[in-house]
């Protein structure tokens, strides 16, 4: 495995010769710590500041992209536009002008994940987190013998309803989740680089097995970060493993967007 260092100077140097900058964050995970009580998962101490500051310069387009629904980031992270906002996996999005948009699902999505709901509510709804493109059972904080007890659960009664173009599969670092794959984060960051101009700098801070997505469409376009205690095999160029570490990283990106 490649061994990855924090983002060095050659980074930064690059950081500030840039003409455009797009900032791309994950929120659980990379700017938030987990909490086991979800609805209380506030960004770390000085994350909400040094954003508003590199929103305040004008000099980077900053968006934060989730897999959350984009009301829970709203609320847990409530800067208003121009910060951009991408929730539930690229399938919800506030613009830079505060617009709404939300692509609609294939057909026969949306009636299969209404199956697949109306299992879990019997049997798993107080763990059940409904999102306009999936469903997810959150097992953070319980003992290991339920953390099985649910991952049976979920392969058993939630992987019959899938197929390779409407619903997936997946764990993620807390549970596990079933959604529509069609869009994921890597889509959203296709979708902010093509409204970018070509000679921006893009980058994209995020720590669970999805944002890989959003890594592998970077890997030549620009630098996938990943937020992490722990190195593993990965699509980004850098890492960034305590909270201290990220909070430097911005700070840097701060002082370095700032116009002379
Ligand atoms: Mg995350």
């Amino acid at each position: 495995m490649l061994a990855l260092a924090f983002p060095d100077d050659a980074f930064f140097a690059r950081v500030k010769a840039a003409p455009r900058r797009l900032l791309m964050l994950d929120y659980d995970g990379t700017l938030a710590p987990f909490c086991v009580e979800r609805d209380l998962a506030r960004p770390h101490p000085g994350v909400e500041g040094l954003l508003r500051g590199i929103l305040a310069q004008g000099e980077t387009r900053l968006a934060i992209v989730s897999g959350r629904p984009l009301a829970d980031v709203e609320r847990l992270l409530p800067i208003g536009p121009p910060l951009e906002l991408w929730g539930s996996h690229g399938w919800e999005r506030r613009t830079a002008g505060g617009e709404k948009v939300a692509p609609p699902l294939p057909p026969g999505a949306p009636e299969r994940l209404n199956r697949a709901k109306l299992l879990a509510e019997k049997e798993m709804s107080e763990n059940l987190e409904a999102k306009p493109a999936g469903l997810a059972l959150h097992w953070r904080g319980k003992p290991a013998v339920e953390v099985e007890r649910m991952r049976n659960w979920g392969y058993a009664h939630w992987r019959p309803l899938t197929s390779p173009s409407l619903l997936e599969l997946l764990e993620f670092d807390g549970g596990i989740e079933l959604r529509v794959p069609s869009r994921t984060k890597g889509t959203a960051v296709e979708e902010l680089l093509a409204e970018s101009a070509p000679e921006t700098l893009a980058v994209f801070l995020g720590d669970d097995r999805t944002d890989e997505d959003a890594f592998q469409v970077l890997r030549n376009k620009g630098y996938g970060i990943l937020v992490n205690a722990q190195q593993r095999d990965t699509f980004a160029s850098y890492w960034i493993n305590t909270t201290d570490r990220l909070l430097e990283f911005l700070k840097r990106w701060d002082e370095i967007a700032r116009k002379d």
